[in-house]
């Protein structure tokens, strides 16, 4: 389905690992006054003085975590570095640097690695962190990718999973679910082309789902504009494995209970025609589909007027004694206890 515009092939072999590493990481500029050194000794040195440093890494793997037959290699490295920027944001916390280590097998040129790392400089110029290291090497067999980022923030702005109370407020930001249909959008696709590969695909009506999956966006904006309406989440979590899924880990970890109301789930009219055409629950996609990187937080009752009517937040739920355990409350008033369902579990589960 993704054309293949690369003329020129590069044997990786004729750079050799460390002229590799050398072509890769060539202008890479340093911005933060908190990186003292970045690529180029033997580890990068960083002085975050009295704030606290944060700290996320990620393992992506070819076959398990992306498929290159409808990903492209730009996407996959922005995707990369965003998906372990959202971590960070999800601890309330500034991103500040990323790590980017490789393991490709030879089937792979040099101008593919160029084109993985353009994504990778992309977003790290569009979330402002410096690249401040990594390692690259060979693999037998597809493409292994991991991104440690790093982070800063005061002590007192820190949010943790465990804090939230009863009779707190859940609240969501953007909207959930959409990731999770883009990826269905683009596995049949694949199908189609597998079957006719003149076959070109028309997406239009896709265009926000696709953009969703392999184009996401980290919320580093959420912090700020917390702190402009001088609110401080009780707990945060991203929502990489689906709403359901971290609505528990919210819940385990703070020693609640929830009610998530179906009618508030904040869901995209796209969303929704998509999930029609598939025959398809949209709430059963938009709590248990995966891939989203919103975040999802909880903050006091009193709280509630400071984002009342915000276009950026939608409250969809609040905590509960323990004892109550967390549900899902349905339209029709019924109360359906939530399951751990992540993206994975669910596409297989797929019919
Ligand atoms: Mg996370």
């Amino acid at each position: 389905m993704i054309e293949d515009k690369n003329q020129q092939r590069t044997d990786l072999g004729q750079l050799g690992e460390f002229g590799l590493i050398e072509h890769l990481t060539q202008n890479i500029e340093i911005k933060h006054s908190s990186t003292l050194t970045g690529i180029g000794d033997d580890a990068a040195v960083l002085d975050f003085k009295d704030k606290k440093t944060v700290i996320s890494t990620d393992l992506l793997v070819e076959g398990v975590h992306f498929d290159l037959g409808y990903v492209p290699l730009k996407h996959l490295g922005y995707k990369a570095v965003v998906v372990n920027v959202s971590d960070i944001c999800a601890m309330n916390a500034k991103p500040t640097q990323i790590t980017v280590s490789i393991a490709v097998s030879n089937r792979f040129p040099v101008e593919a690695l160029d084109e993985l790392y353009d994504g990778i400089k992309l977003a790290a110029k569009i979330y402002d962190v410096d690249i401040v290291g990594g390692d690259t090497t060979s693999s037998q067999k597809g493409m292994i990718l991991s991104i440690t980022a790093i982070g800063e923030a005061d002590a007192d702005e820190l949010v943790y999973r465990n804090g939230a109370n009863d009779n707190d407020l859940l609240v969501v930001t953007g909207d959930v679910g959409s990731a999770y249909m883009g990826l269905q959008v683009l596995e049949r696709e694949k199908e189609v082309f597998k079957v006719n590969p003149n076959n070109q695909p028309d997406l239009d009506a896709y265009t926000y789902l696709i953009e969703r999956q392999l184009k996401p966006e980290a919320r580093k904006d959420i912090k700020e504009l917390l702190k402009a309406l001088e609110i401080q989440p009780t707990a945060m979590i991203d929502i990489s494995d689906g709403l359901s899924s971290e609505i528990i880990h919210i819940s385990k970890a703070s020693g609640v209970g929830c009610n998530l109301y179906e009618e508030k789930i904040p869901i995209d009219p796209q969303f929704i025609n998509v999930c029609e055409e598939f025959n398809i629950d949209s709430t059963t996609v938009a709590i248990n589909g995966g891939e989203d990187y919103e975040l999802l937080f909880t903050i006091k009752q009193s709280d509630y007027d400071k984002i009342k009517g915000n276009p950026n937040f939608t409250v969809i739920g609040h905590m509960t004694p323990e004892s109550e355990g967390t549900h899902l409350i349905t339209r029709a008033n019924t109360k359906i206890p939530l399951k751990a369902r992540g993206w994975n579990s669910l596409t297989e589960n797929k019919e």
